[in-house]
């Protein structure tokens, strides 16, 4: 069965979509660690990060440095952190959260509640930031 991110890339479940491009695509988690929490993700469904091949695997963290590039632009941050957990979604993808203190990257903290307007209007920022 396909995994909930690939049913994302298809449209078929709605998501807040940040930037996409023929192998990759970023889009807001919907329960976010800090305002501006975005996952990148390859089109091509793989469980494990490191099982991804070594062309995708640079090309998927490329598309997350500009990701994060364009959210640094636009989301009040000192820096944009990195993790990969992969539990509870068996499709690969990176978590880019804006950092104010190493306290927004704590997975254990109360995530946050935002509006589909709230989302909306995130997303929407970043994704006019990204270059190229
Ligand atoms: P993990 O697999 O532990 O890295 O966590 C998966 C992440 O995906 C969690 O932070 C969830 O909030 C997020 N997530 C799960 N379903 C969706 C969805 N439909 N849209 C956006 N984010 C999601």
């Amino acid at each position: 069965m396909a995994s909930i991110f690939t049913r994302i890339v298809s449209g078929e479940i709605p998501s807040y979509k940040v930037a996409e491009d023929e192998n990759y695509f970023a889009f807001l988690d919907i329960n976010p660690l800090a305002e501006g929490h975005t996952l990148v993700i390859p089109k091509k469904e793989t469980d494990y990060i490191f099982d991804i091949g070594d062309e995708e695997y640079q090309g998927l963290f490329l598309f997350a440095k500009r990701v994060a590039a364009a959210m640094r632009m636009v989301i009040p941050c000192e820096r944009i952190g990195i993790a990969v957990i992969g539990l509870e979604v068996r499709h690969a993808h990176i978590h880019l959260v804006p950092l104010k203190t190493i306290y927004d990257i704590d997975f254990r903290k109360p995530k946050l509640k935002l509006s589909p307007g709230e989302f909306a209007e995130i997303a929407a920022k970043i994704s006019g930031a990204m270059i190229g």
